[in-house]
């Protein structure tokens, strides 16, 4: 009885904090394009800019407690805000649920959701309680879906996505995930709990992988010399001469009947998009570059110390130094930035290249390199890949139920195909086991 009403105030305490996230949300989205501060001025009416008091800031309840109106002007208040902050608290009290309490044999309906938490969470035993161990890269998932919730919102509404909701959760783990692992390691040396072949909460090199650590830190390094680059003038930024052309294209009237044509229509008719995609893969050469140097030197200097032996157990080349799990975790975050970027880049690069218009956004990349960095770089490419069904599933909904009136940038389905995958990934390896007659884990 005790444990059931303690675990009862944890499931609302993580409902509050999604609730509260959801209402940092609302703030972002509001002000964030508009380039105002985050932090002041407090919460007001759009309308009058009457201040809110302490209970109509309270999320979900407080629009509520307003009836949707302003105190003082009367003046209507979007229900989005209470929809977005009942959503998040749904997220976040619902992925606790399903990575924390449920047990591993729970079903509904078909669908095993015992399944959902990752091999590394699900409910304690006794005492133990995986949370324990784990909160850290816990809070650092809420972190994502809390952004990513909020990049969905920005970019359905305005086609772009603000890049620092892309950089707080990569930065996130970027530093989660290695303290989390040097800490685990010092305390116990692995996780209390894991699968076969896992070492850690996402695919990492793994302890004889100094090639891949090599080639995650050089290709972060030609990130760094390519950012450089670019701020020193010596490689150009693409689309620079945009808003030019943008001027030019609008200075003359439209012919008779025909409306001005939009931000996004005057978008895609700029005509040097293929061009522009040169600079954007001299942009992309330093990383491609340090990531093979990276690789190849690491395996020289283990070949120079303490050397390769063969190892007829795994079947591969192992030496006696182990990469310690923090630079594993390092470089597994690493490599998830790098590839879940590198896909959309490319695909960007391509797409633009072939149709001669630009394809995906750069803000896009950011929010796939995000999405590698937080949950490795094989659930950012199946996320990526799964994000085209999203968007067709969309255009289904949106022609039986009529409600889509607009076409959605591609932001929102590279989210929802994101949490999807965290959701379903159980499902997705039992799909790939059937189609590749093998058992499938995916590390
Ligand atoms: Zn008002």
């Amino acid at each position: 009885m005790l444990i059931a009403s303690f675990t009862v105030a944890q499931v609302i305490w993580f409902f509050a904090l999604g609730a509260s996230a959801g209402s940092l949300i609302n703030v972002l989205v509001y002000r964030l394009p508009l380039g105002l501060s985050v932090v002041t001025p407090p919460s007001r009416c759009p309308s009058c800019e009457t201040r809110l008091t302490w209970r109509e800031n309270i999320p979900i309840f407080g629009w509520l407690l307003l009836g949707g109106r302003c105190r003082f002007c009367r003046s209507k208040i979007s229900a989005e805000y209470p929809v977005v902050e009942f959503v998040v608290a749904v997220l976040f009290a619902g992925f606790y649920i399903l990575w924390y309490l449920t047990p591993p044999d729970a079903r509904f309906a078909w669908f095993s959701i015992g399944q959902i938490a990752p091999p590394w969470a699900g409910p304690g035993t006794g005492i133990v309680s995986p949370l324990a161990q784990t909160w850290p890269i816990f809070l650092q998932l809420l972190i994502l879906l809390g952004c990513l919730v909020a990049m969905t919102l920005v970019d359905a509404k305005t086609f772009t996505i603000p890049l620092i909701l892309a950089w707080i959760p990569a930065a996130a783990a970027l530093v989660i995930q290695p303290v989390t692992a040097f800490v685990i390691e010092r305390k116990l040396g692995h996780l209390w709990r894991s699968a076969p072949n896992w070492d850690w909460v996402i695919p990492t090199p793994g302890p004889h992988g100094w090639y891949w650590v090599g080639f995650a830190i050089g290709g972060a390094i030609g990130l760094i010399v390519s950012l450089i680059l670019l701020a020193s003038g010596l490689i150009t930024r693409s689309f620079a001469d945009y808003e030019e052309w943008e001027k030019q294209a609008t200075a003359s009237a439209p012919p008779e009947g025909e409306q001005p044509p939009d931000q996004q229509e005057l978008w895609l008719r700029y005509p040097h998009a293929r061009r522009e995609m040169v600079k954007e893969l001299a942009f992309l050469a330093p990383p491609a570059l340090g990531a093979i140097i990276g690789g190849w030197g690491a395996d020289r200097a283990i070949a120079a110390t303490v050397g390769w032996t063969f190892d007829p157990v795994s079947g591969g080349f192992v030496t006696p130094y182990h990469v310690p799990l923090w630079l594993a975790a390092f470089a597994g975050v690493l490599l998830g930035y790098l590839v879940g970027g590198g896909v959309a880049w490319l695909i960007r690069i391509f797409g633009s290249l072939a149709f001669g218009k630009e394809a995906m956004g750069l803000g896009d990349v950011h929010l796939m390199a995000a999405v590698g960095a937080c949950l490795g770089w094989i659930d950012a490419v199946l996320a990526f890949f799964l994000a085209a069904f999203v968007g067709v599933g969309w255009a289904l909904l949106g022609a039986v139920f009529g409600g889509l009136r607009r076409q959605l940038p591609y932001g929102p389905h590279l989210a929802v195909a994101s949490v999807l995958i965290v959701l379903f990934r159980p499902l997705v390896e039992l799909g790939l086991s059937k189609l590749l007659r093998m058992p499938v884990h995916l590390p």
